[in-house]
């Protein structure tokens, strides 16, 4: 089993100061879209865990340490931390998405940002700012390979665009979910769905999605007037 801890940054209606777009939008409510959909993405692959540190409901600004302790005490294999970046807290024209690890050699956390960051890049399509450093604390005090990524700039003219583009934000979290099933090799959940070939108003089969429903459409071409696939 793959345990993965992430956690929005910051607390969201205004539990932290600071942390905003220059037009008053919090920080935390763009991480959470990003954050939310990585959990529902990361839920689709086989043997994973989640543990979000964050509060879910914005409510507080969960402090760093406890961040930190509660991925530390459960054993998490890997820690994801979002955010979204700020330059001067004014408008300008800075832009891109970066991501962190802790500054020093930590090959397996380096190569876990490599493989988000690129996903990430493809999803926000922003510039490519690339692998960063730093001494922040939630990639110091995690005992496991942990990476902090900054989706793009809440003050720049350029990405705000983007980061108040909902689907962005979902297919950022898509992203990193993406990256991490890559860096374990994990293996997509099989769906259960089933697709139902309903001929002439009347339903004649159903198949599981992998089934080759192809072979039953052509029995029925040229005799039937309305071919319908339904996805239940
Ligand atoms: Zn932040």
């Amino acid at each position: 089993m793959v345990k993965v801890a992430i956690g929005a940054g910051h607390g969201g209606f205004g539990v932290t100061p600071g942390k905003r777009t220059p037009d008053g939008e919090y920080e935390w409510n763009f991480n959470n879209k990003v954050v939310k959909s990585a959990i529902e993405h990361l839920n689709e692959y086989e043997n994973v865990e989640v543990l979000r540190v964050d509060d879910p409901s914005g409510k507080t600004d969960v402090p760093l340490q406890e961040r930190t302790d509660k991925a530390n005490a459960w054993g998490a294999d890997i820690y994801i931390s979002d955010h979204h970046n700020a330059n001067t807290g004014s408008w300008g024209d800075w832009t891109g998405t970066e991501t962190y690890t802790y500054e020093g050699n930590w090959n397996e956390a380096e190569k876990l940002a490599k493989l988000v960051q690129n996903k990430v890049l493809g999803a926000y399509g922003l510039a490519d700012r690339g692998l960063k450093k730093a001494n922040f604390h939630v990639l110091r005090e995690t005992t496991m390979p942990a990476i902090l990524i900054e989706g793009g700039f809440m003050d720049s003219t350029i990405d705000i665009k983007n980061l108040r583009n909902d689907q962005i934000l979902k297919n950022a979290g898509k992203a990193i979910a993406e990256g991490v099933a890559e860096y374990f090799g994990l293996k997509k959940k099989q769906t259960d769905s089933i697709h139902r070939l309903i001929v002439d108003g009347k339903q004649v089969i159903a198949l599981k999605e992998d089934a080759n429903l192809l072979n039953e459409i052509e029995k029925y071409l040229g005799s039937a007037k309305e071919i319908k696939i339904e996805r239940v």
